[in-house]
């Protein structure tokens, strides 16, 4: 029907410029207007075909079931399960229908980038036996109005066609930051096209029922779930929102374990000490580290990852790669003080915490200081607070011991320091005692600035009362460049 109309159009223009130029009318304006339309309505049609192909290439094995099992997914053993209680309902059709039960439409997984929120979906689709359709939300955002709309459908489209040719009674629609396509209506500018992207959206999830002869499942995945529009929440649309968090020391284990299976790792390796030194680490993180530290293997030409090649993969992903830097000499000196001061006061707060110190640039630092891991920490007492202030402010302090004044090289220090003040403003902690988020500005700066300079003080004697120390120190320090936290604990034995 729309392409005879088409071609109908294109019959009566064709006839209209005949029939203008047969009464000895102008007709060259009109053959450009005609000429600028077709040009336009080209161009549009592209966009949406070349965004669609990407769309279809990242589908790309649709149809086929993706190669991802839970069993490949570490930790996660809550989110694991609810998710799999969830697909139950497909899976468990029949009884579904049995008790008049309403389809699950939509589950939502929330969770920081790299925690496997991916291949949770993938894993999903084996789980379920179904064809796995993926795009991100990003792909449905277009500044024509329409576009995006029409994205969404030719989506969901396809999803029914592909399952309806693998001959699969379900399907599942992955869309990847789903935040970008289903933020709050009404927030975005140029709204509207957002709007009519996000309706689409909500009326083809409304449009799943139970009899279809192929049931749709649409998992979504968002760092953000506060940006999410109220109407995508309601229970009939994303019905389920599994949890997909940082994993635990467990959970790392389990996932170092995972990465690990394809490598041949040396006798002196030990995941459980790696696991325990990545507090904070996303899947992604140590999937990063295992395949860092083939990578060093290699380089050293060795058959097996030592655990030496682990330690260098470590810092790489917490720091960033070595780096070329060359600093003068007074820069060295001044580096290898800052380190000095911030190993100094760590071993201070707790003996025995300094895994290395170093005055090799990395990522964005002229030298580090590295702490072994601790065990999983979520709460903090004052005292530990002020102790991270103490170790934040420790490299300026150093500085201006040994050179009489310090540098921009503690920039990072303070604003690390002036945060965990803040946080002990606000958690009620500091003198001022039970606050308010709109506790004046200038009254917070102060006790900011009060708590700090008060554990600089306590810095400031004792890394003068330990001066020797702290010179004997970045001496060896310059020379080797990285000391590892036994020889540095060893230097200061010497010094005792
Ligand atoms: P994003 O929010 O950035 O899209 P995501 O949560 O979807 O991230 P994935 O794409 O699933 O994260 O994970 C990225 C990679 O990190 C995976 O391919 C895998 O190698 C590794 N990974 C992440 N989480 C896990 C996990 N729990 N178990 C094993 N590997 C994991």
């Amino acid at each position: 029907m729309r392409c005879s109309l088409k071609e109908l159009a294109i019959g009566v223009g064709l006839a209209l410029v005949v029939f203008l130029a047969w009464l000895g009318i102008e007709i060259t304006p009109v053959i450009l207007i005609g000429g600028l339309v077709l040009l336009f309505k080209f161009t549009m049609d592209n966009r949406t075909n070349s965004r669609f192909t990407l769309v279809e290439q990242k589908r790309a094995g649709a149809g086929v079931i993706p190669d991802v099992d839970f069993s490949d997914i570490g930790g996660q053993e809550v989110a694991k399960r609810e998710f799999k209680e969830a697909l139950d309902f497909i899976r468990l059709d029949q009884d579904v229908r049995r008790l008049g039960i309403r389809p699950l439409k939509g589950i939502l997984l929330v969770g920081p980038p790299g925690t496997g929120k991916t291949l949770m979906a993938k894993a999903a689709a084996g789980y379920t036996n179904s064809v796995f359709i993926a795009a991100a939300g990003s792909q449905f955002v277009e500044m024509y109005a329409g576009v995006g709309a029409q994205r969404v459908r030719r989506l969901f489209s396809q999803a029914y066609a592909e399952a309806e040719k693998a001959n699969k009674q379900t399907a599942i629609v992955f869309i990847d930051e789903i935040d970008v396509l289903g933020a709050k209506r009404g927030k975005n500018s140029g709204h509207m096209e957002y709007d009519q992207t996000l309706n689409e959206l909500l009326t083809q999830i409304d449009g799943i029922t139970v009899n279809q002869q192929v049931r749709l499942l649409v998992v979504g995945a968002t760092n953000r779930v506060d940006l999410l529009d109220p109407a995508l929440l309601r229970p009939g649309r994303f019905d389920r929102i599994v949890r997909v968090d940082l994993p635990d020391k467990q959970g790392r284990l389990q996932i170092l374990k995972i990465h690990a299976k394809d490598k041949p790792l040396a006798a002196d390796v030990d995941l459980d000490k790696i696991a325990q030194a990545t507090f904070g680490f996303s899947g992604a993180h140590l999937e990063s580290v295992m395949n860092e530290a083939a990578i060093y293997a290699l380089r050293h030409k060795r058959h097996e990852i030592t655990n030496q090649d682990l330690k260098e993969a470590l810092e790489k992903v917490m720091l960033g790669e070595k780096l070329n830097r060359s600093p003068s000499d007074e820069e060295r000196l001044r580096v290898a003080y800052h380190e000095t001061g911030h190993a100094l006061i760590s071993e201070k707060v707790c003996a025995g915490s300094v895994a290395s110190v170093s005055i090799i640039s990395r990522g964005g630092a002229l030298g580090y200081m590295r702490q072994h891991g601790r065990d999983d920490q979520y709460l903090y007492t004052k005292a530990e607070l002020l102790d991270r202030i103490q170790l934040c402010m420790a490299g300026a302090v150093a500085e201006e011991l040994a050179f009489g004044e310090r540098s921009t090289g503690a920039a990072g220090d303070v604003e690390q320091a002036a945060k965990i003040a803040k946080q002990i403003v606000f958690a009620g902690l500091s003198d001022l005692g039970v606050v308010t988020q709109d506790l004046p500005g200038g009254i917070l700066a102060r006790t900011i600035a009060q708590i700090i300079k008060e554990q600089e003080r306590q810095v400031y004697d004792y890394l003068a009362k330990n001066k020797s120390r702290m010179d004997l120190a970045a001496r060896k320090l310059l020379e080797e460049e990285t000391l590892s936290g036994d020889q540095f604990r060893r230097i200061m034995a010497q010094c005792a």
